[in-house]
């Protein structure tokens, strides 16, 4: 059983980096942020509370961030392990993490926040089914339409200049004593998150003393083989059943 925190900056891949850890270990990979989107979405209750804080760029309150994150953890999906994003995010929710739950280790993914705006804002969704592109580095065939299902890609709502500037000074206000709370009890490893994600990914893994990421090898005719674990399954991504969002990184790509 292993339980991991992956935090960093918006943008800085955590999605991606915590779906493609996940894969392999079978960890389910617990997204706050998402389980807030795919809310929003559907219309609920709770998407109706939480939405224009996320509008805003804003956190929402720790009581209901609280309640989602032990009613999603209480579903006990996560026989070998998970690894859960977005989460703690102030020092508040910290304690909370730490009194009702051991971990194994919190990745710190590292990125400057220029490298951060250039990233989500160029981060879209698609409307119809979840999946996540990253223009800066792939573009759809069609220019504005999902390679999967042919739906409208949009920018996330909170993926403005202004929500940005709200969410990067969160986080560094906020987010940053979480980070020493848990420096304190030597659980953190930090990563530079921007190379590439195979190679950020392999990074994790090697600091966390995980066995490295099975890689695609070529046959006989130069193709890649079946293998090794694709970096993205084409699928409309889930995330312990939410809807995908941004991996902060290239590509179309499942969620998180
Ligand atoms: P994310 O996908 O992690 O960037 O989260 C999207 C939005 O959901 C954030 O900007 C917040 O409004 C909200 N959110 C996600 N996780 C938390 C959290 N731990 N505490 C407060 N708000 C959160």
């Amino acid at each position: 059983m292993r339980k991991y925190v992956i935090m960093g900056v918006q943008g800085s891949g955590k999605g991606t980096q915590a779906t493609m850890l996940g894969e392999d270990l079978d960890l389910v990979h617990i997204s706050v942020g998402e389980i807030f989107r795919l809310n929003v979405q559907q219309h609920t209750k709770l998407g109706a509370q939480v939405r224009r804080t996320m509008a805003a760029g804003e956190l929402v309150g720790d009581d209901l961030v609280e309640g989602v994150v032990k009613a999603r953890l209480a579903e006990h999906d996560w026989n070998f392990g998970f690894i859960i994003d977005g989460f703690p995010r102030n020092e508040r929710q910290a304690e909370f993490f730490l009194e009702s739950y051991d971990i194994d280790g919190v990745i710190h993914l590292d990125m400057p926040d220029s490298e951060v705006r250039r990233r989500v804002l160029a981060r879209r969704l698609c409307s119809g089914c979840g999946m996540d592109y990253n223009l800066l580095a792939s573009s759809p065939a069609v220019a504005g339409q999902c390679d999967v299902c042919g739906g409208e890609l949009i920018p996330r709502e909170d993926d403005t200049e202004e929500a940005l500037a709200v969410r990067l000074r969160d986080y560094h206000q906020k987010t940053n004593p979480v980070l020493d709370i848990f420096r304190r009890k030597e659980y953190v490893v930090t990563v530079d998150a921007r190379p590439d994600r195979e190679i950020v990914q392999q990074a994790i893994r090697a600091k966390l003393g995980l066995p490295p990421r099975a890689l695609p090898v070529p046959s006989q005719d130069g193709q890649p083989a079946s293998s090794g674990q694709p970096a993205s399954s084409g699928q409309p991504a889930s995330s312990g059943g939410q809807p995908a969002s941004s991996g902060g990184q290239a590509g179309p790509q499942p969620g998180g």
